[in-house]
């Protein structure tokens, strides 16, 4: 399980994270859901220990990480963000081979294997020697989310992952962060996808203003909202 206990974390005087606690037991999708500015990215961001909370504990498997080298984290948990953040001028078969040869010391051909490996799993092993800028935007969602899981991430976070997509390819994105979480894979998905909110996730968080105003089974949340807030950012979205 992943757990966040309590974060609180400020920006100067802008308190972005006001006690948050988020629990994600293992093989289970936890949803985030919430208006823009609400503290979503920045709370991904230090449960992965991108930046170090002000207070507050990260748990992975019951047990504090804040004590370890925060790349062992980063290691374990993979991350896909709205940008597909792909190196422009490697092709996508080094694009996903990068990491597993600096980072897991692969050997070069081994990680190549790998990569193309994953690459086919994402249905997208013939644009292996493309780069990217040649490919669809939900393609290159695809070779980004086979870089992460290449790395054999025990948690996978997705960030606004299909919120830079043309709504037609929305759908294939979904499917496969989908098949994921049917798999068994361990999530945490921040998403403005109300569908998959609904109809994947085990739970949905909302958060408002750096707190978490509710959270439970997705059908709770969205049949009986008990909070003003809650209601008003649904009628918003649905
Ligand atoms: P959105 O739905 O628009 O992506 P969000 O819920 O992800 O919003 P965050 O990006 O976490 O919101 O931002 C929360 C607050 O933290 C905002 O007020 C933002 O301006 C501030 N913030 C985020 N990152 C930084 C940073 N690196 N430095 C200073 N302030 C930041
Ligand atoms: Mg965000």
């Amino acid at each position: 399980s992943l757990t966040a206990r309590n974060i609180h974390l400020a920006f100067g005087s802008n308190k972005v994270l006001r006690g948050i606690d988020l629990h994600v037991p293992r093989g289970t999708t936890a949803s985030v859901i919430g208006p823009s500015g609400s503290g979503k990215s920045t709370l991904l961001r230090v449960m992965n220990r991108l930046i170090e909370p002000d207070a507050g504990d990260i748990l992975l498997d019951e047990r504090s990480v804040l004590a370890d080298n925060p790349d062992e984290l980063r290691r374990r948990i993979g991350m896909v963000f709205q940008q597909f953040n792909l190196f422009p001028h490697k092709t996508v078969a080094d694009n996903v081979a990068l990491a597993l040869n600096k980072l897991r010391k692969l050997p070069k051909d081994q990680a190549r294997a790998k990569a193309l490996e994953q690459l086919d799993m994402v249905g997208l092993k013939h644009k292996a020697d493309a780069r990217p800028g040649n490919l669809s935007g939900g393609q290159q969602q695809r070779v980004a989310i086979a870089r992460a899981l290449a790395m054999e991430p025990e948690v996978m976070f997705f960030d606004e992952a299909t919120s830079a997509l043309d709504p037609e390819l929305v759908k294939g994105i979904l499917a496969l962060m989908t098949d994921l979480s049917k798999g068994g894979m361990t999530m945490v998905v921040v998403t403005h996808e109300m569908g998959f909110c609904r109809n994947v996730s085990d739970t949905v968080t909302f958060m408002d203003g750096g707190v978490v105003v509710e959270t439970g089974p997705p059908d709770e949340l969205f049949s009986a909202p008990k909070t003003e807030r809650l209601k008003g950012f649904l009628s918003d979205v649905l």
